[in-house]
């Protein structure tokens, strides 16, 4: 199965998504994991994201779609993926598209977590990663209502979205999570 996981950060992609590609043995194809993988390895693709990631902007689209074009010519990725943070722009999601149409195997869905705004300046702020100082959350957080929640109409449009609300606990998240995998098989 081919699907994106979109939602905005603090709303917990990171404990749904372990769950998800566990469950569909599917590998996890998260570019912002990608990204900070390259700047460990200090590659050119790296030292061009970092100043971006640095300060909670999005790394530019050409950047993403070199690295994503090489990540879905791996062989792990020949039966499915969960995307995961990715796309982000419109002009990355038609790239993903053509990608994908290109290779004969298109999306079976989109899953949009939706948690309340408050409520995910409260968590994002709790989970203390380094690029989770206030006003850089603030920053991420306005960056995907004004851009990323684009990408909801896009999917939406093309039959292809599921909202999933994002309260409640871990396991109950789940739950609504294969309640939509059962839906989309079907
Ligand atoms: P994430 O781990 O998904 O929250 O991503 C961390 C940071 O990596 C983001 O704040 C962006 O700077 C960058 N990033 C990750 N994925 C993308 C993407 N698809 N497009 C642009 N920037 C990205």
């Amino acid at each position: 199965m081919r699907l994106i996981f979109i939602g905005p950060p603090g709303a917990g992609k990171g404990t749904q998504s372990k769950r998800l590609i566990d469950y569909l043995q599917v590998p996890h194809v998260s570019t912002g994991d990608m990204l900070r993988q390259e700047i460990k390895d200090r590659t050119e693709y790296g030292l061009r994201s970092q100043e971006y990631m640095a300060i909670g902007k999005l790394v530019p689209d050409p950047i993403i779609l070199e690295i994503m074009g090489h990540r879905l010519d791996q062989r792990d990725c020949a039966n499915g993926c969960l995307f995961d943070g990715f796309p982000r722009t419109l002009v990355q999601a038609e790239a993903l598209d053509d990608f994908l149409s290109r290779r004969g195997t298109p999306l079976d869905g989109v899953l949009e977590l939706v948690v309340d705004k408050e409520e995910l300046i409260r968590r994002t702020l709790a989970r203390g990663r380094e690029d989770d100082r206030p006003d850089i959350v603030r920053n991420r957080l306005d960056l995907f209502y004004k851009q990323t929640a684009l990408l909801s109409d896009y999917y939406r449009k093309r039959g292809l979205l599921h909202a999933i609300p994002g309260t409640g606990s871990p396991d109950e998240v789940f739950d609504r999570i294969k309640q939509v995998l059962k839906k989309i098989a079907s």
